[in-house]
């Protein structure tokens, strides 16, 4: 086993993985930018890496001082968890180069798998279902042909993409030009490749994603499924395990799909097959993320098992002495993202200092999260701050933990979607599983400004402008839009 491991992140994740890494007495070393200094795993890492400055690009993207930091440390490994440069081929293969182990896949498998058109292409070797789409760099005249054969609406994706960005949807042939221009410079811009390739858009569609460790013999081990539907503009917000609108033969047969594309490869460690599911039946994949994700927690809890500790494991070249009867599962587990934004004005960042913050807790809820009282949310960064999983009998349980693990979280001095959040469990469509990956781009009539946020942004408003009582109506519409406008801190009383 490694003597000491770097965790090249921050916040949630970080925190995550030095847990695993302390929990089996190794040594850890962290990074810190100026704003993180005094945040949770800052203070609970062994060591600390210190950055000059906040901005991502000269600390936590800053490759060559990570690397020559980590050297004189005499690091063994470094974890990057997910974002910043858990995915950047270049930085695997520096720190290959360096001597330090990576944990995570070979610097091939993040190159096939990162490049979307080349992991299409491998998935075609493997005969995985894909949709009709282009599996090499065409010019944009050659895709809008492709767009044609292969009918509207389709997708353009960047072929370096991730994250839900890069992405744009086509109506119409008229659009396909325009389109392509756009999403060739947000690529250019965003990750420094401008290669694009389109894709069949798939309409009422649900993503269900296959959790896989590679031991890197050829061995593949799967986790379970989880489902991803309930998305905004791509980006996943709650996350569930196991898939509840599939039954267990189709979940069998996406698994299998996903470990026969891993095995091909020779995949080592942790990494991610996705799919999209039409009819609940049919799937078709997605690509691959080569890292860690942000909600691996959920299948954590249906298998009991520690990702994090068997990646560190499988990157030391420890038998892992797992097998795939082994691995068993138990009831259904949901995670929540909880990002720093105000749901009510179209999710603007809400950077600031979380006043006070009380985590929900008890049997079957776990917390992943750095934020404490007076915990600084930068605005440099991601603006997740917390993700709350629950873990039940079934999923009608699970949903009623959750909603009210919710109800007990406070958040305050900053804006965050946990009021949105729960507005959404306790939407009949989620409770009966009634939503594809585009509902809450077009049911956001469904979770207006909550009615108890009005009785106290009204409160607030009459104190502040001194309204008189008999101008109810004016007051609430007012006190309405001033909380839209984030001028209103989250309730404090409750
Ligand atoms: P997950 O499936 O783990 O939730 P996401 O796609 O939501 O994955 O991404 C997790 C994190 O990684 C987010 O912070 C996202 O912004 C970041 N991320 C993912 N892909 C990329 C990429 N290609 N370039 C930059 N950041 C990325
Ligand atoms: P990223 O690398 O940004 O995660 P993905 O290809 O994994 O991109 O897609 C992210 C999300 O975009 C999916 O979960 C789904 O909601 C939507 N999406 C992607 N491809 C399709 C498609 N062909 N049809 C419909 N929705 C899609
Ligand atoms: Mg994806």
């Amino acid at each position: 086993m490694f003597s000491r491991v770097l965790v090249a992140n921050r916040g949630e994740i970080a925190l995550r993985i030095l847990s695993s890494l302390k929990n089996h007495d190794v040594e850890t070393v962290i990074l810190s930018s100026p704003i993180d200094e005094n945040s949770l795993p800052v203070r609970y890492a062994h060591q600390v890496i210190k950055f000059k400055d906040s901005i991502p690009a000269k600390s936590y993207l800053n490759q060559e001082l990570i690397i020559d930091r980590a050297k004189d440390m005499g690091i063994d490994a470094i974890h990057p968890g997910y974002g910043f440069l858990a995915e950047n081929v270049e930085f695997r293969k520096r720190v290959e180069k360096s001597g330090i182990a990576f944990i995570g896949p070979t610097v091939n498998q993040m190159q096939v798998l990162g490049d979307k058109i080349q992991a299409r292409k491998t998935a075609i070797e493997t005969n995985t279902p894909l949709l009709p789409g282009t599996t090499s760099g065409l010019s944009v005249e050659e895709l809008q042909q492709k767009a044609k054969e292969i009918g509207y609406p389709i997708l353009i994706k960047a072929a370096a993409g991730g994250g839900g960005r890069g992405i744009r949807h086509v109506q119409s042939p008229e659009d396909f030009e325009t389109q392509a221009t756009i999403a060739q410079q947000e690529a250019r811009m965003a990750f420094g490749d401008d290669r694009i390739y389109i894709e069949k858009y798939l309409n009422n569609a649900r993503h269900v994603e296959v959790q896989l460790l590679g031991k890197g013999d050829g061995e593949v081990l799967h986790f379970g499924e989880r489902d991803c539907s309930m998305q905004r503009k791509n980006q996943k917000l709650i996350e569930e395990s196991p898939a509840p609108t599939i039954s267990r033969k189709t979940a069998s047969k996406i698994q299998q799909t996903a470990i026969d594309l891993a095995t091909h490869l020779q995949y080592a460690n942790a990494g991610t097959a996705e799919f999209m599911v039409a009819n609940n039946k049919d799937f078709y994949f997605l690509e691959v993320n080569t890292r860690i994700q942000v909600e691996h927690p959920v299948s954590e809890y249906v298998t009991g098992e520690d990702l994090i500790w068997r990646q560190i494991q499988i990157a030391a070249g420890d038998d892992i002495n797992l097998q795939q009867k082994d691995i068993t599962f138990r009831g259904h587990a949901i995670e929540a993202r909880i990002y720093a934004e105000n749901p009510y004005n179209n999710f603007m960042p809400s950077p600031g200092i979380a006043r006070r913050v009380v985590h929900p807790f008890g049997a079957g809820i776990r917390v992943d999260s750095y934020i404490e009282t007076n915990t600084e949310i930068p605005s440099f960064y991601d603006s997740l701050v917390s993700k709350l999983i629950v873990h039940s009998t079934d999923r009608p349980a699970a949903v009623n933990k959750l909603y009210n693990a919710l109800d007990s979280y406070k958040i305050t001095g900053i804006q965050t979607t946990l009021p949105f959040i729960k507005q959404i469990i306790r939407h009949p469509d989620f409770q009966q599983m009634n939503y594809s990956t585009k509902y809450l781009d077009t049911h956001m009539d469904n979770f207006p400004f909550p009615e108890e946020y009005k009785e106290y942004a009204r409160a607030i408003a009459t104190i502040f402008h001194h309204f008189k009582g008999n101008q109810e109506q004016k007051i609430t519409v007012q006190a309405t839009n001033h909380w839209k406008r984030s001028l209103f801190p989250v309730p404090r009383w409750k």
